[in-house]
């Protein structure tokens, strides 16, 4: 790298070592500095780059570790020694990166042709900040006994007291405890007794009780959560498909795996699709094991973070809810990984460094020999398809916990029954919302669609409202008074008169949001207590655990959401979900489309009837042939999917093939398309290869970029990596055009 070759600062030539550091810039691999003495691999150091200083990791690439074809680039020129510019300090009080850590950024990142420093960016976001920060340190005594030699004074023995009632402890703590001085704590360190250590995370030192307060499990569920800890138990790689329907006690069940993991003293990941259900997840998991977990998201304070990632990296936190990027702490000895939902999208990084959380989780437990649960009671299509190759281990619970039962799924045909103009709630649908608020019970409306109208329209002239940055309609947000484009951060005020004509109040929105169901619900239960649940209303874990403790102490009558309703919530009284357009996520050109509104529609009919009384769905449809809806009725997922597969195997679509999507975009449309078709053309060939395109990608403008997306597909057993690699780094390098890779794109 040019900053690296600079001359060398005034520092003696000739001395020190040679060290690989990985900084978190999008690099091809390591760059080269010189330090003092030698530091060992995951050491977190501070190093130059231009005129800048960041904090890297102490590097040792090991592309054995990769399978074979996944080989990273070789590293380019080698720097003379001399030339080499100092690392500038090191950061002595936070934990390496361990070795397991450290493979698995190289495989995330050879995986999806990410530069490995943006992969270790994710890990570095808590310890790099405690390069700039004091941490708060403690002191604990050494293990061992105390030296024959060693003068032990009242004041120093008071100090070794009061370290017993309390471990770290900080300096002014311990000399208020023990009415020592500084100087006398600071003799016992330099005496030997006395160690530093990190004294943060000091409510991290309570263990988990995995006998706290263990369930009775049905025969059904002991089953499955005898073979769910035999997993945990073989201290070996293993994975299992845990299939549920909702509300069958998966949660009840798979924490018993976590107690067995518990009780090896190894730790456990659970990854959870929306942070918002944290916090259910963690009463529940109070209960059952007598403190609460740590919690790992995008929301956390620095200080939080900071502390939590120490706690992890020392072994001291033992179980760790959270978003996938909890997939890059520093665990020191994982023996197991839980992906709740693991069929959810949202497992899917689809900005900067792209990656699958369900499938890295599998990588990162396979790097650690540890054992992956993969809970959902609508599985994906690949882990099945994983089950039938015998990839995976297979536990089914085909029952509702208790009493409840599964609800009673129905169709509302809107051509025949639907609503009058202008509304959206269908005669039927209302009639059983007003039976249930009779009854003391509540319902919910599903709607997976924000704001108050998805397009606005002006009668005058038909004019449409667009983003002036991307291909998408504005959406109108009547609360917030704006029009917003869902795809980029571009709003507007609302408008009273057309921005292409000038007719005054001839804007008229098309379509409902949750926003214009909830009026419509107001006008029509006037009696009725309405809570609104969507992911920019509801946008911090707080104001959702608000929005929980309300439905489940019965305060609300009526739930209006988007798809975070959907998600693993317990609402006993909830016994009528209505979804108000079932038709929503079917169209489109995707041929996962199906396959996603199945198990959406399925997982929000999941939340009705969990409780002693019976539930009931109410699908609103213009498609009542359409196979979604059969099988909802039919309540088949497995040959709803089965029929799926059928569809997918012959042309080897995933899973039955390889896919990444190639993405150019560039400011101009002619730009993209030109550099789109010339890679077109120098597109891998050969048997069981294929690409597909350039067309416009599903967003053909997005942030002022004009987009084309190529498809590469391969046959299973031919390995992507490495014909993107050859096809991509010969590809000619235009000004403002740029090339981005999805490997396993969630739509195609
Ligand atoms: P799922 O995740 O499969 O939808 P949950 O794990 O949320 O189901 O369980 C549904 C409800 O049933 C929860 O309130 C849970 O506490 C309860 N439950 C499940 N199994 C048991 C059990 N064996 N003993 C007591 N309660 C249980
Ligand atoms: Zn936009």
């Amino acid at each position: 790298m040019a900053e690296n070759s600079l001359p060398p600062h005034s520092r003696r030539m000739g001395a020190g070592h040679r060290l690989s550091v990985l900084v978190p810039r999008p690099f091809d691999g390591p760059l080269d500095y010189r330090s003092d003495r030698p530091l060992a691999p995951g050491t977190l150091v501070r190093v130059p780059l231009g005129r800048q200083e960041l904090t890297g990791c102490v590097w040792d690439s090991q592309p054995s570790h990769l399978p074979v074809d996944f080989r990273p680039p070789s590293k380019g020129r080698v720097i003379a020694f001399e030339k080499l510019r100092f690392i500038t300090g090191v950061l002595e009080h936070v934990p390496p990166l361990p070795e397991d850590l450290r493979r698995f950024i190289d495989w995330v990142a050879a995986y999806g042709l990410s530069a490995p420093g943006m992969v270790l960016a994710i890990a570095l976001r808590a310890p790099a900040q405690a390069g700039n920060m004091k941490p708060a340190m403690g002191w604990v005594r050494k293990a061992g006994p105390l030296p024959d030699s060693l003068r032990l004074t009242p004041a120093r023995k008071a100090v070794l007291a009061a370290l017993e009632s309390r471990s770290p402890s900080s300096t002014a703590m311990l000399s208020e405890e023990s009415g020592a001085s500084a100087a006398v704590i600071r003799g016992l360190a330099n005496a030997g007794i006395l160690e530093e250590c990190l004294m943060e995370a000091s409510s991290f030192t309570e263990r988990a009780d995995p006998d706290h307060a263990p369930p009775i499990l049905s025969d059904e569920q002991a089953e499955a959560a005898e073979a769910l800890v035999a997993g945990v138990e073989e201290r070996a790689f293993n994975v299992t498909l845990l299939e549920g329907v909702t509300g069958s006690g998966k949660t009840e069940v798979y924490f018993e795996a976590v107690a067995a993991c518990l009780k090896q003293g190894r730790q456990v990941l659970v990854l959870l699709p929306e942070i918002v259900l944290t916090a259910q997840w963690t009463d529940r998991f109070e209960r059952r094991f007598g403190i609460r977990p740590a919690i790992w998201h995008s929301e956390l304070g620095q200080k939080t973070r900071r502390e939590t990632w120490c706690a992890i990296a020392e072994g001291r936190q033992q179980v760790v809810v959270g978003a996938r990027s909890a997939l890059f702490l520093p665990f020191a000895h994982l023996g197991l990984v839980v992906v709740d939902e693991e069929h959810e999208n949202t497992y899917k990084q689809e900005e900067g460094v792209l990656y699958h959380g369900r499938d890295m989780a599998i990588v990162r437990a396979r790097l650690v020999q540890g054992a992956v649960i993969l809970a959902s009671a609508t599985p994906s299509m690949e882990t099945l398809v994983n089950v039938q190759k015998g990839r995976f281990r297979h536990e089914v619970l085909e029952a509702r916990h208790g009493t409840a039962q599964m609800p009673e799924i129905s169709l509302i045909d809107m051509k025949e029954n639907g609503p009058e103009r202008g509304q959206f709630l269908s005669p039927l649908l209302c009639e059983s919302i007003e039976e249930r608020m009779k009854a003391g019970e509540q319902s919910m409306l599903f709607l997976n669609r924000r704001g108050y109208a998805p397009m606005t329209i002006c009668r005058a002239c038909g004019h449409r409202l667009q983003c002036p940055h991307c291909s998408a309609w504005m959406v109108e947000h009547r609360r917030r008074r704006i029009l917003a484009c869902h795809h980029c951060e571009y709003t507007q005020p609302l408008i009273s008169s057309c921005s292409a004509c000038g007719a005054q109040d001839s804007l008229v929105p098309i379509g409902p949001g949750v926003e214009r169901i909830h009026e419509e619900a107001q006008a029509r239960f006037p009696d009725a207590r309405l809570l609104s649940m969507a992911s920019d209303t509801l946008t911090s874990p707080t104001a959702m655990e608000e929005a929980v403790r309300k439905i489940s102490n019965k305060e609300v009558d009526l739930i209006i959401g988007t798809q975070v309703v959907a998600k693993g919530w317990h609402f006993p009284d909830l016994t009528l979900v209505g979804v108000v357009d079932a038709d929503l996520g079917l169209g489109g050109g995707d041929l996962r489309a199906a396959e996603r509104t199945m198990q959406l529609l399925h997982q929000v009919a999941g939340r009705a009837g969990r409780g002693t009384k019976p539930g009931q769905v109410m699908l609103q449809s213009y498609a009542g042939d359409h196979p979604v809806m059969k099988a909802l009725l039919a309540n088949d997922f497995i040959s709803f999917m089965e029929q799926e597969a059928a569809q997918r195997r012959p042309g080897f679509w995933p899973p039955y093939g390889r896919l990444a999507a190639v993405i150019v975009s560039a400011p101009k449309e002619r730009q993209a398309e030109e550099l789109a078709r010339l890679l077109a053309m120098h597109a891998p060939r050969g048997e069981g290869i294929q690409v597909l395109g350039p067309a416009p990608a599903p967003l053909a403008l997005l942030r002022d970029r004009y987009r084309f997306r190529l498809l590469l597909r391969t046959r299973r057993d031919i390995a992507l990596q490495p014909l993107l690699r050859r096809w991509l780094d010969g590809a000619p390098r235009k000004n403002d055009a740029r090339i981005d890779v999805d490997v396993d794109p969630v739509s195609f």
